[in-house]
Protein backbone atom coordinates (compact mmCIF):
# COMPACT_ATOMS: atom_id res chain seq x y z
CA UNK A 1 0.00 0.00 0.00
CA UNK A 2 1.21 3.12 -0.83
CA UNK A 3 1.56 5.27 2.62
CA UNK A 4 -0.44 8.89 2.03
CA UNK A 5 0.29 9.97 5.62
CA UNK A 6 2.62 13.58 5.72
CA UNK A 7 6.07 13.36 5.97
CA UNK A 8 7.61 15.69 8.88
CA UNK A 9 9.97 18.58 6.95
CA UNK A 10 12.51 19.01 10.01
CA UNK A 11 12.98 15.09 10.14
CA UNK A 12 16.78 14.61 8.93
CA UNK A 13 15.95 12.46 6.09
CA UNK A 14 13.06 14.48 4.35
CA UNK A 15 13.75 17.33 1.81
CA UNK A 16 11.82 19.65 -0.40
CA UNK A 17 11.70 19.19 -3.51
CA UNK A 18 9.83 23.09 -4.15
CA UNK A 19 11.84 24.62 -6.58
CA UNK A 20 12.38 21.45 -8.28
CA UNK A 21 8.61 20.71 -8.52
CA UNK A 22 7.20 20.22 -12.15
CA UNK A 23 10.41 21.74 -13.53
CA UNK A 24 12.11 19.01 -15.58
CA UNK A 25 15.87 19.80 -15.73
CA UNK A 26 16.47 21.50 -12.69
CA UNK A 27 18.30 19.49 -10.11
CA UNK A 28 19.90 20.52 -6.59
CA UNK A 29 22.62 18.93 -4.08
CA UNK A 30 21.46 16.96 -0.94
CA UNK A 31 24.97 16.64 0.76
CA UNK A 32 25.13 16.41 4.40
CA UNK A 33 25.88 14.21 7.22
CA UNK A 34 22.78 12.46 8.87
CA UNK A 35 23.07 10.33 12.19
CA UNK A 36 22.32 6.78 11.14
CA UNK A 37 18.36 5.73 12.32
CA UNK A 38 18.10 2.68 14.69
CA UNK A 39 17.98 -0.52 13.06
CA UNK A 40 20.19 -0.11 9.78
CA UNK A 41 21.44 -3.41 9.66
CA UNK A 42 21.32 -6.98 10.15
CA UNK A 43 22.14 -9.61 13.09
CA UNK A 44 25.43 -9.89 12.41
CA UNK A 45 26.40 -6.17 10.60
CA UNK A 46 25.00 -2.71 10.45
CA UNK A 47 25.79 1.15 11.11
CA UNK A 48 25.13 1.83 14.36
CA UNK A 49 22.66 3.53 15.50
CA UNK A 50 23.41 7.56 15.83
CA UNK A 51 26.60 7.22 14.13
CA UNK A 52 27.27 9.61 11.05
CA UNK A 53 26.36 8.79 6.86
CA UNK A 54 27.51 10.78 4.79
CA UNK A 55 24.98 11.81 2.39
CA UNK A 56 25.50 13.00 -1.70
CA UNK A 57 22.71 12.72 -3.49
CA UNK A 58 21.75 14.82 -6.81
CA UNK A 59 17.94 15.51 -6.58
CA UNK A 60 16.71 15.96 -10.40
CA UNK A 61 13.75 17.02 -12.13
CA UNK A 62 12.16 14.40 -14.42
CA UNK A 63 8.67 14.48 -16.12
CA UNK A 64 7.10 12.41 -13.75
CA UNK A 65 9.00 13.13 -10.35
CA UNK A 66 12.05 13.38 -8.94
CA UNK A 67 14.63 11.13 -9.70
CA UNK A 68 17.67 11.03 -6.87
CA UNK A 69 21.17 9.17 -7.50
CA UNK A 70 24.06 9.46 -5.69
CA UNK A 71 25.60 7.84 -2.67
CA UNK A 72 25.56 7.41 0.83
CA UNK A 73 28.62 6.51 3.23
CA UNK A 74 29.06 4.75 6.63
CA UNK A 75 31.16 3.10 8.76
CA UNK A 76 29.79 -0.54 9.49
CA UNK A 77 30.69 -2.74 12.99
CA UNK A 78 29.62 -6.21 12.93
CA UNK A 79 30.79 -9.68 14.20
CA UNK A 80 32.94 -11.50 11.82
CA UNK A 81 31.24 -14.99 11.04
CA UNK A 82 34.19 -17.05 11.38
CA UNK A 83 36.20 -15.77 14.51
CA UNK A 84 33.36 -13.92 16.14
CA UNK A 85 36.20 -11.12 16.08
CA UNK A 86 34.86 -7.44 15.09
CA UNK A 87 34.71 -6.27 11.77
CA UNK A 88 34.82 -2.68 10.67
CA UNK A 89 34.34 -1.61 7.45
CA UNK A 90 33.99 1.74 5.61
CA UNK A 91 31.69 1.37 2.93
CA UNK A 92 29.93 3.48 -0.19
CA UNK A 93 26.42 2.49 -1.01
CA UNK A 94 24.62 3.51 -4.34
CA UNK A 95 21.16 4.99 -4.40
CA UNK A 96 18.86 5.83 -7.60
CA UNK A 97 15.55 6.23 -7.16
CA UNK A 98 12.72 8.23 -8.76
CA UNK A 99 9.63 9.31 -6.15
CA UNK A 100 6.65 10.15 -8.27
CA UNK A 101 4.02 13.28 -8.45
CA UNK A 102 0.98 12.48 -6.21
CA UNK A 103 -1.40 10.51 -8.62
CA UNK A 104 1.07 8.47 -10.48
CA UNK A 105 -0.34 4.83 -10.54
CA UNK A 106 2.30 2.69 -9.97
CA UNK A 107 3.75 -0.57 -7.49
CA UNK A 108 2.75 -0.50 -3.97
CA UNK A 109 6.59 -0.01 -3.47
CA UNK A 110 6.77 2.63 -5.26
CA UNK A 111 8.04 6.14 -3.67
CA UNK A 112 5.73 9.57 -3.73
CA UNK A 113 6.51 13.34 -3.51
CA UNK A 114 3.92 14.81 -0.87
CA UNK A 115 3.53 18.17 -0.12
CA UNK A 116 6.57 18.85 -2.19
CA UNK A 117 8.53 17.17 0.11
CA UNK A 118 10.61 13.63 -0.22
CA UNK A 119 11.90 11.25 2.69
CA UNK A 120 15.20 9.90 1.86
CA UNK A 121 15.16 7.37 4.43
CA UNK A 122 13.35 4.26 2.91
CA UNK A 123 15.75 4.13 -0.09
CA UNK A 124 18.60 4.98 2.21
CA UNK A 125 17.92 2.33 4.16
CA UNK A 126 17.45 -0.61 1.15
CA UNK A 127 20.18 0.38 -0.07
CA UNK A 128 22.24 -0.26 2.90
CA UNK A 129 20.81 -3.65 4.05
CA UNK A 130 20.36 -4.52 0.68
CA UNK A 131 23.83 -4.35 0.33
CA UNK A 132 25.33 -5.69 3.36
CA UNK A 133 27.77 -8.87 3.46
CA UNK A 134 26.14 -12.08 4.24
CA UNK A 135 28.97 -13.22 5.80
CA UNK A 136 30.87 -10.50 7.59
CA UNK A 137 34.24 -11.25 7.89
CA UNK A 138 37.04 -9.34 10.37
CA UNK A 139 39.67 -10.25 6.95
CA UNK A 140 39.58 -11.98 3.96
CA UNK A 141 41.44 -15.15 4.87
CA UNK A 142 39.97 -15.22 8.78
CA UNK A 143 40.58 -18.37 9.61
CA UNK A 144 38.16 -18.39 12.32
CA UNK A 145 38.30 -20.40 15.53
CA UNK A 146 40.43 -23.91 16.33
CA UNK A 147 37.45 -26.28 16.35
CA UNK A 148 39.05 -28.03 18.96
CA UNK A 149 39.25 -24.94 21.45
CA UNK A 150 38.18 -22.13 19.96
CA UNK A 151 41.47 -20.40 20.07
CA UNK A 152 41.28 -17.61 17.58
CA UNK A 153 43.87 -19.22 14.63
CA UNK A 154 44.56 -15.75 13.64
CA UNK A 155 46.52 -15.08 16.28
CA UNK A 156 48.54 -17.73 15.99
CA UNK A 157 47.92 -19.62 12.34
CA UNK A 158 50.76 -22.89 13.53
CA UNK A 159 48.56 -23.59 16.74
CA UNK A 160 47.73 -26.96 16.96
CA UNK A 161 46.86 -29.84 19.64
CA UNK A 162 49.20 -32.25 17.99
CA UNK A 163 47.48 -35.44 19.39
CA UNK A 164 43.23 -35.50 19.32
CA UNK A 165 42.11 -34.30 22.56
CA UNK A 166 38.37 -35.46 21.85
CA UNK A 167 37.69 -37.92 24.25
CA UNK A 168 35.72 -39.96 21.77
CA UNK A 169 38.86 -40.55 19.96
CA UNK A 170 40.61 -41.65 22.92
CA UNK A 171 38.14 -44.71 23.49
CA UNK A 172 38.68 -45.31 19.61
CA UNK A 173 42.41 -45.51 20.25
CA UNK A 174 41.71 -47.38 23.42
CA UNK A 175 39.89 -49.89 21.61
CA UNK A 176 42.43 -50.50 18.66
CA UNK A 177 44.96 -51.03 20.97
CA UNK A 178 42.68 -54.23 22.56
CA UNK A 179 42.04 -55.12 19.09
ZN1 LIG B 1 37.53 -13.14 11.66
ZN1 LIG C 1 42.91 -25.39 19.61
Amino acid sequence: MADFKSLDPRAPWVTSIHELARRPGEMKLFQRSIEAPVGLGSELIGVPEGSPVQVDLRLESVTEGVLVTGTVEAELSGECARCLGPVHEHRTFDLQDLYYYPGKDADDDALFVKDDLIDLEPPMRDAVVLELPFTPLCREDCRGLCPECGFPLNDDPEHTHGEAIDPRWEALRGLADEG
